[in-house]
């Protein structure tokens, strides 16, 4: 029989109504403790052209940590296996911010998906293209079919103002020798990329190339091959939900990227996207109604990669 996604989303949007008080909004880049933590919204994506959404699902939100997904993706298309070299491939089991490992790890990041990682994707992206943080919208607007989408100036400058880790991380990995470009001019670039703001459906349309194996689903387009999306979709169940990787792919089972401004975008390969947004985050820094609504999504649909 075939699932009724409308009728789950529906379902999950009453289930969630008491979480959304239980989840704290981002604090530490003051604009985007302005958002209201109520917010909550879902969308599916199928690769037939189908789509369900729920709730806030047509808000803009900061997408912040989901940008990594589409930043490494356009490294990986361009760089291929030599990004491995600057970066690694293991969950950190630290918080994404974190300077610790980068210190004993002479400054190579464990993975794309923290920031230390995501700083170093975004040098590498610096030296292909005249601006990296243009590149990633520009990649950004192609892959959801929609010129309009932009960053949020203002979310940009607030987390620039308060860059101090970020700032440390950079600068640490300078002296490593593993970034190529000054550290503000990465940090101002890092930021405007995190500052790209969409809504749930825009996202689950952007990232339905990787649930394709690596083509976008309405017109075919090659963008990663499909060894190359595997790949991509095995970083993000390891490494993208932060250092809850593991409790996540034991609660949700999907490959899935969060960021701090309550967004999560997962994959069921082959057949979706489904993304939420809910901007209160438990204690990793994942929105706490966002992990449960997927966690629901999996148990009520069936589906997950096991
Ligand atoms: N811009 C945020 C930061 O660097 C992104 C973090 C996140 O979404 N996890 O702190």
């Amino acid at each position: 029989m075939a699932i009724d996604y409308q009728a789950i989303l529906e379902t999950i949007y009453q289930e969630v109504q008491p979480l959304l008080s239980q989840g704290r909004v981002a604090r530490y880049i003051p604009e985007l403790s302005k958002v209201s933590a109520q917010h909550f919204g879902m969308a599916v994506f199928c690769l037939d052209g189908r789509r369900f959404t729920v709730g806030d699902a047509q808000t803009k939100f900061s997408t912040q940590s989901v940008t990594k997904l589409f930043a490494l993706s356009l490294a990986f298309e361009r760089e291929g296996d030599a990004i491995w070299e600057r970066v690694g491939r293991e969950p950190s089991g630290n918080p994404f911010n974190s300077l610790s490992q980068l210190e004993y790890e002479r400054g190579i990041p464990r993975n794309p998906f923290i920031n230390a990682g995501a700083l170093v994707i975004n040098d590498i992206l610096a030296q292909r293209f005249a601006q990296a943080d243009m590149a990633v919208l520009q990649f950004m607007r192609v892959l959801a079919d929609d010129q309009k989408i932009d960053f949020d100036r203002d979310v940009a400058l607030s987390e620039q103002r308060h860059a101090h880790r970020n700032t440390a991380i950079a600068h640490l990995m300078k002296d490593f020798g593993n970034l190529r470009n000054p550290v503000d001019v990465v940090i101002a670039s890092y930021c405007r990329q995190c500052a790209i703001t969409m809504s749930c459906e825009e996202l689950a349309k952007a990232g339905s190339f990787l649930a394709n194996h690596g083509s976008i689903p309405w017109n075919g387009t090659q963008i990663l091959d499909y060894s190359s999306a595997k790949r991509l979709s095995a970083l993000m169940l390891t490494c993208g939900t932060y250092d809850v990787a593991g409790d996540f792919a034991f609660r949700v089972g999907l490959p899935a990227k969060s960021g701090v401004g309550g967004g999560i975008l997962a994959l069921v390969p082959g057949e979706l996207t489904v993304v939420v947004w809910s901007p209160g985050l438990d204690a990793a820094g994942n929105s706490l109604a966002g992990v449960m609504a997927l966690e629901r999504f999996t148990t009520l649909t069936g589906r997950s990669i096991f």
